[in-house]
């Protein structure tokens, strides 16, 4: 493997077990505020399961169980197929999941009573549900900007039809996307900056500390703490400190921020905790998902090239 690919990789399954890893550590101070949970936990930073799931310590929720999903169609359908992505879903609903959001919920509903894969756009559907899931997407749409687009907002719009939704996947598979390829803060930052132009209501330069479900405010506390920290493991403190949607503003803030930094910044002792059978389906899944992608395409074909012509 080339060192470029390598790298690739490494950032890839850094994202992914970044999402996990901030589901698993949010689970424990969702739906606190920051106050409560000073007085409780100090600063929380210790993988010690909790919270009002009462979650194991290391375990996960819905955030990865979905993306987890959307992971196994597309490395078993060998592409994508968002018919796949729906009946995976729907096997996830009846399983009883830890957890499961009110949208997503109506939108599975929505899917196996009317065979529907689009929700009609909604204002309420405005909500983090369908960013949360979105690493897998990222990493097999590698390399195509308008693949990305299409996949992440056709998984989207499975469960939430909103346009504030909608830009929110955009902004945020492109930073996971620029990260992964070796994109610096400053890129990233433009990135961020770019959705808060089209949508002001994103701005994110004087964050107020709400850090709830609604995908404005999710993102506000993403991009505050990204920016304001100096690696992967104050980053996602400085998140799951904050409190409200915790486990989600920690999956989001994880896959980027994995990508970012990469693989050697992921605390050693958090990675212990995490359930062994979610990182084991990750490290597996992962280096399929990013050999689907166009981006790797492209690489096997350039190395290819170079073979025959050293020949
Ligand atoms: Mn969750
Ligand atoms: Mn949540």
């Amino acid at each position: 493997m080339s060192p470029a690919v390598e790298d690739v990789h490494r950032r890839a399954l850094a994202s992914f077990l970044g999402l996990a890893l901030g589901d698993a550590l949010g689970a424990t101070t969702e739906f606190m505020s920051p106050l409560e949970i000073k007085a409780k936990h100090g600063i929380h930073q210790r993988m010690t399961g909790g919270g009002w799931l009462g979650v194991k310590p290391g375990q996960v929720t819905d955030d990865t169980e979905m993306s987890l999903v959307i992971a196994r169609s597309i490395v078993e359908q060998q592409g994508w197929n968002l018919t796949s992505i729906a009946d995976g879903f729907v096997a996830w609903m009846r399983g009883k999941p830890i957890d499961i959001g009110s949208t997503v919920r109506k939108g599975i509903r929505t899917y196996m009573h009317q065979g529907t894969l689009e929700m009609p756009p909604n204002e309420w559907d405005a909500g983090n549900g369908a960013v949360m899931r979105l690493a897998p997407v990222c990493l097999f749409t590698l390399g195509d900007d308008e693949l990305l687009a299409r996949c992440a907002l056709q998984q989207a719009w499975l469960t939430h039809h909103h346009a504030l939704s909608d830009a929110a996947c955009l902004c945020v598979g492109r930073m996971v996307q620029a990260a992964l390829l070796g994109a610096d803060r400053f890129e990233l930052h433009a990135l961020a900056r770019e959705l808060a132009d089209s949508y002001p209501t994103f701005r994110f330069n004087q964050y107020k500390g709400m850090a709830s479900g609604y995908v404005v405010e999710t993102l506000q506390t993403v991009f505050h703490y990204l920016f304001t920290t100096a690696n992967f493991e104050e980053c996602l403190i400085g998140i799951v400190n904050q409190g409200g949607d915790a486990d989600t503003t920690g999956a989001i803030g994880g896959m980027i921020a994995g990508a970012f930094y990469g693989l050697d910044q992921l605390p050693k002792r958090w990675l212990k905790k995490l359930d062994r059978s979610v990182r084991n389906e990750i490290e597996t899944l992962t280096p399929q998902l990013v050999e689907g992608s166009p981006w790797f395409q492209q690489q096997a074909s350039l190395s290819a090239d170079g073979a025959s012509q050293n020949n």
